[in-house]
């Protein structure tokens, strides 16, 4: 929907009408009032073009907090919020939260409670209050306890040891195949380059093109090459499929003739290869190692569920 500029006198006025109406309805401190200022509000926001805008609060209360004493604590946070933000409607914050709903679901992780809530909750409406398995030590002690015993069965794991070893050494594979790639592409824009030619030609449409007019990028490649995201191994941006070798300016195919293409071809997939190889044991010793933290923290942990309170509010 387009919608005809205002001017900013009328802007303002809008502005200033909203606070208005936001300060004395608070006060009141009665819901039904209060979802009709929304709709007021809602409908002035669109006549004036004001921008009345949402953001997502979020808040944990510890296991031990009962149910029925959710409601209170939630509501004195909004208290306190307010002597914060003051009473503008529009802060963003816990203060324009007017009422709590609390569940008795209970989730797997943090993670699933947040994208319940993250689809559930709504602007104006209550805030909604959920709970999630979390292990916890049950002291500090457990905890230096865990630290021990698990640093102590890694070193000690044969099959964890014989991970570790595979994957550094594909690591290091991987990582001499993309320096040599780097060098390999150097060495191959100097022969498509040709020292001594003054044209080149292109495989692709035929052209013959002056060399002043075909950008040449080798010094970049070994650099280039060597950059990818270390969590995942996977080339960034910069990485080898940026850093192409000289294209033709008429058609912007790659200029490597036939054969070079080919063999270009052969060391990229080879290279994926050795790249797949270091994710997929790093996911392995990753998954492994979980596992026997999993299975010594058990041990030494509860399970609590703690709170999470999360509010969709004006801002
Ligand atoms: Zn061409």
């Amino acid at each position: 929907m387009k919608m005809k500029q205002l001017s900013p006198e009328k802007v303002k006025i809008g502005r200033d009408l909203l606070k208005r109406l936001s300060l004395c309805v608070s006060k009141h401190r009665n819901y039904i009032v209060l979802r009709d200022q929304k709709m007021i509000l809602k409908n002035l926001s669109k006549k004036y073009q004001v921008t009345a805008g949402a953001t997502d609060v979020y808040m944990s209360l510890p296991s031990s907090v009962k149910s029925s004493d959710v409601k209170k604590l939630v509501m004195d946070h909004v208290e306190d919020a307010k002597h914060e933000h003051g009473h503008g409607g529009y802060s963003g914050s816990w203060a324009e939260v007017g009422s709590v709903k609390v569940t008795d679901l209970v989730f797997d992780s943090k993670q699933e409670a947040q994208d319940y809530l993250d689809k559930t909750i709504q602007k104006y409406e209550a805030a909604i209050a959920v709970r999630y398995k979390k292990k916890a030590f049950a002291s500090k002690d457990h905890e230096t306890k865990y630290k021990g015993e698990l640093e102590a069965k890694i070193g000690k794991d044969a099959s964890i040891k014989k991970l570790t070893g595979q994957f550094e050494k594909a690591e290091a594979v991987y990582k001499k195949a993309l320096s040599d790639l780097g060098q390999h592409k150097t060495d191959l824009s100097s022969k498509i380059m040709k020292p001594d030619a003054s044209h080149l030609s292109c495989h692709n449409c035929k052209s013959k093109v002056a060399k002043q007019y075909v950008k040449n990028l080798s010094r970049h490649y070994a650099e280039y090459d060597n950059s990818y995201s270390n969590d995942t191994y996977a080339w960034d941006s910069k990485g080898l499929h940026a850093s192409k070798l000289p294209n033709c300016p008429v058609c912007n195919d790659s200029l490597m003739n036939p054969v070079q293409k080919k063999a270009m071809e052969k060391v990229v997939s080879d290279l994926e290869k050795k790249r797949d190889a270091v994710v997929s044991l790093k996911k392995e010793l990753g998954t492994k190692k979980k596992e026997t933290s999993d299975q010594i923290a058990k041990k030494f942990t509860n399970e609590e569920m703690p709170w999470l309170i999360a509010a969709c509010v004006p801002e």
